[in-house]
């Protein structure tokens, strides 16, 4: 088997960059130089960028294929939460040099699948040995326009909470060793962005719980989760009774999912977001006066209600890394 070590750097360099599509004429300068150089012609530049390490947020055990298109998913999130579009990106590795040169073909192969489907172009990286631990940092550029900029503090009393999708389906996943590629929401904020007066957005990456607690320190308002609406599939309550545990616990804490948290006025309607968008969405509660006891509160079928903690993973607060397991079944989860 050959390794990285037969290659080295630059055997390397060339042959992820021969791997690698353009998918944009905007493009003047790619991977070959010092920095790529590109024609940004929108009005609004976005700059995100997510690192991945090994043992925290995946371990080798999962398909590299799997955790390319994560690497790569968790930043289109973050740029579709802030209504904008992906275009580019720089990726960075930190590999063992006794790893098969194979291994980072599959990483790469997870890149481009993910890179194709939301036309983004690889612009260049940066290729280093780490001896401990794989590291995958991801930056990713994309673009809106300036009215379209969606911020997680525009939230007013009054407003509806909604979601897209199901929550908790990954997290649950992870422990159940099904892995599911989750297709980040940018045609779902683009088209919402669109025909809806959006008041606040946050992609659902840490838990709801702590997406929502984000919204309401950040619009300085309260608000009231209705725990039987939160969208739980078939596959979370099949799982979670299987593990004896609360489906709720990986809804609202298990992170992840790479859906959208949106607030909107009181007309908007989730019948008509949901025939644009072609994808489920979910009415789950209501923005509130922040003066209410609680600022974010869950309110059960009976009226029981409760304060609705932050309890998703925090890095360097929590004791345990996330706990991803080795897979065999990997799906779309669209
Ligand atoms: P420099 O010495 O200027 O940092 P490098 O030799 O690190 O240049 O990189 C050469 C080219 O290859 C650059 O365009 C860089 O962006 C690109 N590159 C390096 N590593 C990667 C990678 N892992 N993925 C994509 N492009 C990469
Ligand atoms: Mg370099």
């Amino acid at each position: 088997m050959k390794l990285l070590k037969d290659i080295g750097e630059f055997g390397l360099i060339e042959r992820i960059s021969k791997k690698l599509k353009i998918r944009t004429k905007d493009l003047l300068v790619g991977i070959g130089d010092d920095a790529c150089a590109f024609k940004s012609s929108k009005n609004v530049s976005l700059l995100t960028t997510d690192i991945l390490i090994e043992n925290v947020h995946f371990t080798l055990s999962i398909s590299p294929e799997y955790i390319g298109w994560k690497a790569i998913a968790s930043s289109i999130s973050d740029i579709a939460a802030m209504g904008g579009t992906p275009k580019y990106a720089l990726i960075s590795i930190g590999l063992k040099e006794t790893m098969p040169i194979k291994f980072v073909d599959r990483i790469y192969n997870g890149i481009e699948e993910c890179c194709n489907r939301f036309k983004i172009t690889v612009v260049g990286g940066d290729t280093v040995s780490s001896p401990e631990c794989v590291v995958i940092n991801v930056t990713l550029f994309g673009e809106t326009e300036k009215k379209n900029i969606i911020r997680r503090s525009g939230a007013k009393e009054g407003d509806k909470i909604f979601v897209t999708g199901f929550l908790g389906d990954v997290s649950v996943g992870m422990i159940s060793s099904r892995f599911f590629k989750q297709i980040p929401r940018v045609k779902e904020a683009r088209i919402l962005l669109k025909f809806c007066k959006l008041t606040s957005m946050i992609d659902v990456s840490d838990g709801l719980a702590n997406e929502i607690n984000h919204i309401a320190k950040e619009s300085n308002v309260g608000a009231i989760i209705y725990k039987d609406k939160l969208p739980l599939s078939k596959f979370l309550l099949k799982s979670a009774h299987k593990l004896k545990k609360d489906p709720y616990d990986f809804a609202l804490y298990g992170g992840e999912d790479y859906e959208l948290l949106f607030t909107a006025g009181k007309d908007a309607s989730k019948e008509k977001i949901e025939n644009l968008t072609g994808t489920k969405i979910t009415w789950i509660g209501e923005i509130l006066n922040k003066d209410f006891d609680f600022a974010v509160k869950i309110i059960d079928k009976d009226g029981k209600e409760e304060k609705l903690r932050e309890k998703a993973y925090e890095h360097f607060k929590s004791k345990t890394s996330k706990q991803i397991r080795t897979t065999d079944k990997i799906s779309e989860r669209n």
